[in-house]
């Protein structure tokens, strides 16, 4: 049930991602964030904050140390925001921050990079990306738990994110003799592929009739959902 984030989410500087696992508050496997990955399995891009704030810690904690109170970050960043909110960025790549505790950092600052290969305790590469709240919020599930010596109480992520999330799209089928791929999501942008008829495609976002498929943007007049 992986989902695809838009890259109208600026936390990973990609096109698109997945979320691979969500929060989950439940007493026995806690996960206080969402952890996602870039769909293209190469990729390594900039960690980036989701919101303006100042640098509250930054660590690298290796392997599944527990003693901390923070297990197996790895390479991480901790952002704290006026309004009394923190974000974290964990698994980062090994000496690839930018930032310093006490930095303020912008909305859309590079903290560091993708970790590729991983970093702390994780089976594979992924940001680990978290949302914490200094008070106990009035309504929605929790996980309370402390951090640089305060109580936090980490919130599910995703509400924040609501606006671009969305499930992974349908596939469809190509009902023109030759549909053309384009770089952007309009009429003038140049031609970078075709899609043959009856070729299925994945679209994964839908922008001015235009469906975002592997490669580029395709019309999507002449694309017919294909209905399992
Ligand atoms: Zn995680």
């Amino acid at each position: 049930m992986a989902k695809i984030i838009e890259a109208t989410v600026k936390i990973l500087n990609t096109a698109t991602l997945k979320m691979t696992r969500g929060f989950y508050p439940s007493s026995t496997d806690k996960h206080k964030g969402v952890d996602l990955i870039p769909r293209s399995t190469s990729e390594t891009p900039a960690v980036l904050c989701f919101k303006d704030g100042t640098v509250a810690a930054v660590g690298n904690v290796s392997g599944t140390n527990t003693s901390t109170l923070t297990p197996g970050m790895g390479t991480y960043v901790a952002v704290q925001h006026p309004d009394g909110s923190m974000t974290r960025y964990q698994h980062l790549k090994a000496g690839s921050l930018k930032v310093k505790p006490g930095d303020s950092v912008k909305a859309g600052q590079k903290l560091g990079t993708y970790g590729r290969p991983t970093t702390g305790n994780s089976t594979g590469p992924h940001l680990h990306f978290d949302i914490s709240l200094g008070e106990k919020p009035k309504t929605g599930k929790y996980i309370k738990a402390q951090f640089l010596g305060a109580t936090r109480y980490y919130v599910d992520p995703v509400p924040y994110l609501t606006a671009p999330i969305r499930e992974n799209t349908a596939k469809y089928i190509c009902t023109a003799s030759l549909l053309r791929i384009r770089k952007d999501s309009s009429l003038s942008s140049t031609v970078v592929g075709y899609v043959k008829n009856g070729e299925t495609v994945t679209v994964t976002e839908v922008k001015n009739g235009f469906g975002r498929v592997k490669t580029g943007w395709c019309s999507m007049q002449y694309l017919r959902k294909v209905i399992k």
